[in-house]
């Protein structure tokens, strides 16, 4: 019996650790799935998107950069992708409709708060960035409780938009970079660190309290981290475990079962270290 297939979709995505990541939930679930990344080009993703499904695939993670036209395609997108505009997750259905998903915000919240019990309630949180990956993870950062959640990025209009479209859900502000507060926690959810690039930091913004946390993740501190570091930050912690867990909950999706994350970031992060 051929395996489901299933792939994550990006620009460039040879870096991708999601196969690795989706054949060992496999492996530990006893899913049969075949899962590989491919490379879309900048401007045919809808077409090279298409292709996949209508060869059979059952299901897709999207990044960087194309984020946002998943949430244009899909057929029917769940609230958080409604609202967000950002899916990082496709499932084609028996009925061949494509649904969307964000698994980004509940993967970070996991990380945050189960795997480093970072606790948001009532602390000041920055969110450097205001693309996709931003975007995703708003409304579970305000379902945590923070005191404010201030977004900085290098195109303000950017970050206008996005806290004007979460001002309903809680106390959300868009500042720019240089008058950035003093966070409790600051999240980098810029595409900076992948090219070894660092979003400007206001004096301040880091004090010795606060928790750094890169999306991006490496091997060695990202460029952002070692800065936060520098700055006095208290504790740091990049991407790899946001990694994991919104690729659980990708594959809960997908599969109907949510794999045990904790061994696999465990075997991630030391094959990571060993590149
Ligand atoms: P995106 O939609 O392309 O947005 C990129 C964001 O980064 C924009 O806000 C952009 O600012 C900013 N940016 C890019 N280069 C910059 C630089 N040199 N200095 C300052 N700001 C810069 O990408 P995305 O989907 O949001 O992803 C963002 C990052 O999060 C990526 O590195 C991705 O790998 C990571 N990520 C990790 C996980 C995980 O599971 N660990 C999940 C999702 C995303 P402008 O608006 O000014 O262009």
């Amino acid at each position: 019996m051929s395996l489901d297939r299933y792939a994550v979709f990006g620009h460039p995505v040879a870096h991708s650790l999601s196969p690795r990541i989706h054949s060992w939930f496999a492996e530990q679930t006893g899913e049969r799935i075949d899962y590989r990344a491919f490379e879309a080009p900048l401007d045919d993703f809808a077409g090279t998107l298409r292709d996949f499904f209508a060869s059979g695939g059952r299901g897709a993670n999207v990044t960087v950069p194309f984020k946002g036209e998943a949430s244009m395609l899909a057929d029917e997108r769940d609230a958080r992708v409604e609202r967000s505009g950002a899916a990082n997750t496709l499932r084609r259905d028996a009925d061949g409709r494509i649904r969307a998903f964000n698994t980004d915000g509940i993967g970070l919240l996991r990380d945050l708060v189960h795997n480093l019990g970072v606790d948001l309630a009532g602390r000041s949180v920055v969110l450097l960035g205001a693309g996709g990956a931003a975007a995703g993870v708003i409304e579970p950062l305000l379902e945590a409780g923070p005191a404010c959640l201030i977004i900085g990025n290098r195109t303000p209009r950017r970050a206008q938009e996005l806290a004007r479209r979460f001002a309903d859900l809680g106390p959300v502000a868009a500042e720019a970079l240089a008058d950035l507060p003093a966070a409790d926690v600051i999240i980098n959810a810029t595409a900076a660190s992948l090219d070894g690039g660092l979003p400007e930091l206001a004096p301040g913004v880091v004090k010795s309290q606060t928790f750094a946390y890169d999306m991006v993740y490496a091997a060695r501190p990202t460029p952002f981290l070692a800065r936060c570091r520098e700055l006095g930050a208290a504790r740091t912690a990049d991407g790899l475990g946001m990694l994991v867990e919104q690729a659980a909950e990708a594959f809960l999706i997908w599969r109907g079962v949510r794999p045990d994350t904790g061994g696999v970031l465990t075997r991630l992060r030391a094959s990571v270290a060993e590149v």
